[in-house]
């Protein structure tokens, strides 16, 4: 007999004279009620056991993470909370699970144990719920940009450029420790290296994803990207998913009605496919904020929030009025911010991102035209641009409880304006030529952004930590597993 899956069972349009579920004892409560979850909806089913007629010896083994088989009627369940159960006849223990040394004992455990134990967390409610939600959310960007006939580009994760500057990176070596080939002059000969020259795990796909967009016209990348930086904080992690679509003839506006559209998409999109582990994680993020101060809670529960910005356009500020807006407000001139912000061409901390999107704004928030000296390279500059104060056409979409989701730009299309930066900037031409190629025939006009989804998955999910996202978190001094 073929097994069936719980989702299906609980979903049945009638009760049935036999079936088969299989899957992962919950809890088994006066010897009698198994709550069985097999993973495939966050929704147990109750598996009322004949204990009369079961031995003693398998009762035992009916423990919490033990993984049985159990045939029987689905009957509609007199208990509440649930329409069906099955009427278990035979039971068969597939695997044991020893309740002394079993970790995730039906108790609250905290997130911080639970990292410890990554292996075994998604067997949790709430980690069942946000890896079913990553799933149907990675699902949701390739069906809007497919649908949107982009093409998906798989750029390289071993790359031989190393000026792209997103980050610092992590080095792609086969060559010996001890012993490492030198050059004349010392240093470390990467010639005599595997491909015959240094090379880095990719910080982002950009730059190649716009030599693909300047000839299929529309594209995405959507892959593992990695970050040497040591910013140990709940945002970041040293590998992680980016999406980053490029677009051949679009503007900075194009490129802000682009990313505006995609997200409200895949949060509309997960909202219609996942309303039960959506609607388990605001229960979850309630109970978490009890004990928190008032101030410190959400406005709005999670599935608000997440209408809220399905309902309501982004804010669209420009770097300057934003500037504006920070001297002056109280937290500034109080001195409550760490960072102090008294000019125009101050680089924004997560603090002031987090003081226009959460105090001043309440809503989501694109900034754009920032400064040119604290954006990267390749991001063109404003035509109608003061000397000293130039600006870039760059944006970055601000979202609450996160900061940055979005960093985007218009590229400098023009060749000229390129290298010239490019030369300031001590950027190797050579190393870019091929990069360079793209301005140099039939360039025009073109925008993209990057759009880390695991931040995606965080304000999607309520979760507050960026470790709570990704199966396997990497960040400084852990790589466990
Ligand atoms: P931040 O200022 O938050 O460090 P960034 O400006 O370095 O980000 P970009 O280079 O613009 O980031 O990358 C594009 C997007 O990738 C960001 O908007 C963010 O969503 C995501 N991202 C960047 N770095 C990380 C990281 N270390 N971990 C997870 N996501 C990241
Ligand atoms: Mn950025």
């Amino acid at each position: 007999m073929k097994h069936t899956k719980v989702k299906e069972l609980l979903n049945s349009a009638s009760t049935l004279p036999e079936v088969n579920a299989k899957g992962w004892v919950r809890t088994f409560r006066n010897n009698q009620f198994i709550a069985l979850n097999d993973g495939s909806t966050i929704n147990n089913i109750q598996c009322v056991v004949d204990f009369e007629n079961t031995s003693d010896e398998i009762l035992k083994r009916i423990t919490t993470g033990a993984a049985v088989s159990v045939v029987g009627a689905l009957v509609e369940s007199k208990g509440a909370g649930q329409k069906y159960e099955i009427q278990v006849s035979s039971l068969e223990i597939l695997g044991d699970s020893d309740p002394e040394k079993f970790p995730m004992q039906p108790k609250k455990h905290s997130l911080e144990f639970l990292r410890e134990n990554a292996h075994l967390r998604v067997r949790t409610n709430a980690f069942g719920a946000i890896m079913r939600i990553r799933s149907v959310l990675s699902f949701a960007v390739h069906s809007y940009f497919q649908e949107k006939g982009f093409v998906y580009v798989n750029t390289p994760i071993i790359t031989g450029s190393d000026a792209e500057g997103a980050g610092e990176m992590f080095k792609v070596t086969a060559l010996p420790f001890d012993n490492t080939p030198r050059t004349e002059d010392g240093s470390v000969n990467y010639k005599e290296d595997f491909f015959g020259k240094e090379t880095n795990l990719t910080v982002s796909g950009q730059l190649e994803g716009e030599t693909f967009a300047m000839a299929l016209g529309q594209i995405y990348t959507f892959g593992p990207t990695f970050r040497a930086e040591n910013s140990n904080t709940s945002r970041h992690l040293a590998e992680f998913w980016m999406i980053e679509p490029e677009v051949a003839f679009n503007d900075l506006n194009d490129n802000m009605d682009l990313a505006e559209d995609f997200i409200q998409y895949v949060i509309k999109y997960v909202l219609e496919k996942c309303p039960e582990d959506l609607k388990f994680l605001e229960g979850r993020l309630l109970e978490e904020e009890k004990s928190k101060p008032q101030a410190e809670r959400s406005e709005m529960a999670l599935l608000e929030k997440l209408d809220f910005v399905l309902k309501n356009n982004f804010k669209r500020v420009s770097y300057t009025e934003a500037i504006d807006i920070l001297r002056n407000c109280t937290p500034n001139k109080k001195k409550k911010f760490n960072y102090i912000i008294n000019e125009w061409g101050a680089d924004l901390q997560s603090e002031h991102e987090r003081y226009l999107v959460e105090k001043h704004f309440k809503c989501p928030v694109i900034l754009f035209d920032y400064p040119a000296n604290i954006k990267a390279f390749y991001m063109r500059l404003n035509d109608d641009t003061e000397p000293g104060k130039e600006t870039v056409r760059a944006m970055d979409i601000l979202f609450p409880g996160i900061g940055e989701i979005v960093g985007g730009s218009q590229r400098e299309e023009r060749f000229d304006v390129l290298v010239e930066k490019m030369k300031a900037l001590n950027i190797n031409e050579e190393e870019l030529s091929w990069y360079l190629d793209t301005r140099r025939f039939g360039s025009a006009v073109h925008s993209g952004f990057g759009l880390g989804f695991e931040r995606l998955v965080l304000f999607v999910t309520g979760m507050s930590n960026i470790r709570d996202v990704i199966p396997f978190p990497r960040t400084p001094g852990s790589a466990e597993f």
